[in-house]
């Protein structure tokens, strides 16, 4: 059989086998590795560095703020009513923004925004106006349809009012939080939205500037089954979302204290999750979409596919995303970003993040800078979770560096993954296969240096 670029094949006694806990890589070094020796110091410094490279910025922006607790739910987020924590949160953000800006030369476009969550539409009209004049007085946002534009959208806090207006301020992507259609799974983990509301939604968005619109799921739900599931899916491939993320629902109740409000008992045993898992990429891949990677789903005239196929995808904090070439600047509460060789993130409290900026300090809280051979072994974990290829000769010649001699030891751990058909090395590369296309984070994993010192593998999620 001759493999297309998507093909992706399920095999059960290897996912069995090397689906277990590992990091999900939207960055390398992850997030655990983050320390508090690095300071807003070390962010500045590297932040006006990176203007020598005149590499355009990419922006994520943290809304923190939703309506009400969603049970499954893992994100830092504030459920509340009350609109006074907004406004000093926005007052601290106008803040931030200000100075970050100060770091960057004004002529860096920025090619990439986001807008993530908690919910970012939790603002009201004239506070998403204002912050999107804050950005642009303060950063040069590109105009042209080159541009990515995001944000993350719960159908509950929209009309199509509101999605003509993201339209305006220049969105032109749009992320709808679906998870699941089926009632008895809303009401179980307590976010019920109709079919209608987010068709009504879609068809505003296709009206609209937006080029890409894509729908979040959740498998591994309570109440989930392969049949309720498989309703979910007829009635997402019949609106066509240009794409689709399927996330792993990861039950860590001792960690995230709304998920102790599900009941373990409605939990899908793990071999009907494995069967709805099996049928979402049977059912998606019949319906035209390409698999892009973990768990992305897209049409093929969709961006993702075409940065696939161009170089440009990348692996980030919104995990598969266009504009491999930007640098991340993070805004708000935990951002985290990601400018020259280091990684910083803010704040998670929101009282410390609004008390540092009410005191004129950047509220970078940690971070890390990378050093060469985490660079290398960055690039290693992105080429295979990208394009599931590594090209041996051009990654030594890039880097300067024999690859075979400086990861020999990675090599050898490989074996036992190439003998069960993960990867197959050989011609100066190291393929994924479509069997291995399902546990990419296995594989990147044994080029992961820390993993061995970590005292706490129940931090990481399975992977299925
Ligand atoms: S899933 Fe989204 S809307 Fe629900 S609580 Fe979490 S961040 Fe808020």
């Amino acid at each position: 059989m001759v493999e297309t670029a998507s093909a992706v094949c399920f095999d059960e006694k290897l996912l069995s086998r090397y689906g277990g806990r590992g990091p999900r890589y939207t960055s390398y070094p992850t997030a655990a590795q983050f320390t508090a020796d690095f300071t807003a110091d070390d962010y500045r410094q590297n932040a006006i560095a990176s203007n020598d490279s005149g590499k355009p910025l990419s922006l994520y922006v943290h809304i923190p703020f939703c309506r009400s607790l969603c049970y499954y739910c893992a994100c830092n987020k504030i459920v509340t009513r009350n609109v006074s924590r907004v406004q000093s949160y926005l007052r601290a953000l106008h803040k931030e923004i200000e100075l970050q800006a100060a770091l960057f030369d004004q002529g860096r476009n920025v090619g990439q925004l986001h807008f993530g969550g908690g919910t970012p539409t939790y603002l009201d009209q004239r506070e998403l106006v204002e912050l999107m004049g804050w950005l642009s007085e303060a950063f040069s946002l590109e105009q042209g349809g080159g541009r990515e534009f995001s944000i993350e959208v719960d159908p509950r806090t929209v009309d199509r009012e509101a999605i003509a207006l993201l339209g305006d301020l220049g969105f032109n992507r749009l992320s709808l939080g679906v998870q699941d259609f089926d009632a008895r799974v809303q009401k179980a983990v307590n976010r019920v939205q109709t079919v209608d509301d987010v068709d009504r939604l879609l068809a505003a968005a296709r009206q609209g500037n937006f080029n890409s619109v894509s729908f979040d799921l959740i498998y591994g739900l309570p109440q989930q089954t392969v049949e309720s599931f498989d309703r979910t899916l007829d009635t997402v491939i019949a609106m066509r979302p240009d794409r689709i993320a399927t996330y792993n629902y990861a039950h860590l109740p001792q960690r995230f204290k709304g998920q102790r409000m599900i009941s373990e008992a409605h939990l899908p045993a793990p071999q009907v999750k494995l069967q709805i898992f099996h049928n979402t990429i049977d059912r998606l891949s019949a319906a035209g979409y390409e698999y892009i990677g973990m768990d992305h789903f897209a049409l093929p005239n969709d961006d993702l596919v075409v940065a696939r196929q161009s170089g440009t995808l990348q692996r980030n904090f919104q995990g598969y995303s266009t504009h491999g070439n930007c640098e991340l600047i993070g805004l708000g509460v935990s951002a985290i970003g990601s400018i020259g060789s280091a990684y910083s993130q803010n704040a998670t409290s929101t009282i410390e993040y609004e008390a540092m900026l009410g005191a004129g300090r950047l509220p970078v809280k940690r971070g890390i800078n990378v050093d060469a051979d985490d660079q290398l072994r960055a690039q290693i974990i992105q080429s295979l979770m990208c394009y599931d290829v590594l090209d041996l000769q051009a990654f030594s010649d890039r880097n300067n560096v024999d690859f075979r001699s400086c990861f020999a030891e990675e090599l050898r751990r490989l074996g036992p993954l190439e003998q069960d058909g993960l990867i197959k090395t050989g011609a100066g590369s190291i393929r994924v296969t479509s069997k291995g296309r399902l546990l990419l984070r296995s594989i990147a994993m044994v080029f992961d240096r820390y993993l061995a010192a970590e005292q706490d593998p129940g931090r990481y999620s399975k992977a299925i």
